[in-house]
């Protein structure tokens, strides 16, 4: 679910679907969407098409040309004779889906025959602009590619991606979508290397154990450099990448060991502020303390790769 300000929707939808963990994306996914209202066109096919074509752009360059989005847009099909619910009470969501697939059907498109489904409802009136239940999406505004790539991660078995100023909770508060980098929080800049090792787009990436300096490139093509480096602690895995573009610095994040983000694949916290610099990176020559374990010092930077020093 994509920036949900009502807690009721939430801890609806929650407790009727548990959607079953998503799996990686295939090679070619194949996606259909249904554009059902009562009697509305609020925006064109068109905007459409072109919102799912820079997606699948946006999702072709984050896997390295491992994925491509093959999307179907039916016409605007406005026969729904009332406004989607937000949420079913008998515990089956597809009684929101039905009648949208039943219209599609009418017209020659059957849902079956694809990976994926995205229903988009401009009737639902509903505290969220989108939610995915194991492979419907469900969209309630006009698609951006912010908001495919978001809830097409959950289909994917992505979860949130959270952010907070440190990992004290009791001093940093937590963000639920507050990763401002990953379409799986609130940002637009690309999957976290911990995403695309969850999608199995970056191969297993190196344990940090010794004091000593790595090599790291960007998790932004294919590399026989690491792309992350992953350290150990007590209370949960840090994941470290490199990003040159369109900033050159370290980025890291946590995997709380105690995350409660089932049935999708455990979260990751963005640290938002490293430094005392209000930006959720370290440039060269800064340095982060993880709690616990080594201090992690950004040495040299380049357009391809950086020296990372672990002491
Ligand atoms: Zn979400």
């Amino acid at each position: 679910m994509r920036r949900a300000p009502l807690l009721a929707v939430v801890a609806l939808v929650a407790a009727v679907t548990l959607p079953s963990a998503g799996a990686a994306p295939k090679a070619n996914e194949r996606v259909l969407v249904v554009l059902a209202s009562t009697g509305s066109r609020p925006y064109t096919v068109a905007d459409v098409q072109q919102a799912f074509a820079q997606t699948n752009a946006f999702l072709q360059r984050a896997s390295f040309g491992q994925v491509h989005l093959d999307s179907d847009v039916t016409p605007w099909l406005t026969g729904l004779t009332a406004k989607p619910s937000c949420g079913a009470n008998d515990g089956s969501v597809d009684s929101i889906f039905e009648p949208a697939r039943r219209e599609a059907a009418g017209a020659g498109f059957d849902a079956a025959g694809y990976d994926t489904v995205v229903y988009e409802f401009p009737d639902a009136r509903c505290g969220f602009f989108g939610a995915t239940f194991g492979r419907q999406i469900m969209l309630t505004r006009e698609p951006t590619v912010d908001l495919l790539a978001h809830e097409l991660g959950h289909t994917f078995g992505l979860g949130h991606a959270m952010g907070a100023d440190c990992v004290d909770y009791l001093r940093c508060a937590l963000e639920d979508t507050g990763d401002t980098l990953s379409p799986m929080g609130s940002g637009s800049l690309d999957y976290s290397a911990y995403e695309k090792s969850l999608l199995g787009w970056i191969p297993a990436q190196p344990r940090v154990t010794a004091p000593r300096s790595y090599v790291l490139a960007p998790p932004t093509g294919r590399s026989k450099l690491a792309q992350a480096l992953v350290v150990e602690t007590s209370r949960g895995t840090w994941w470290i990448e490199y990003r040159a573009q369109p900033f050159r610095g370290l980025v890291f994040r946590f995997v709380d060991a105690e995350n409660h983000s089932a049935p999708y694949d455990p979260s990751a916290i963005l640290i938002l502020k490293p430094t005392k610099h209000a930006r959720p990176w370290i440039a060269k020559g800064e340095s982060f303390r993880i709690p616990l374990s080594w201090r992690v010092t950004l040495a040299k930077v380049s357009a391809t790769q950086a020296t990372v020093r672990f002491r």
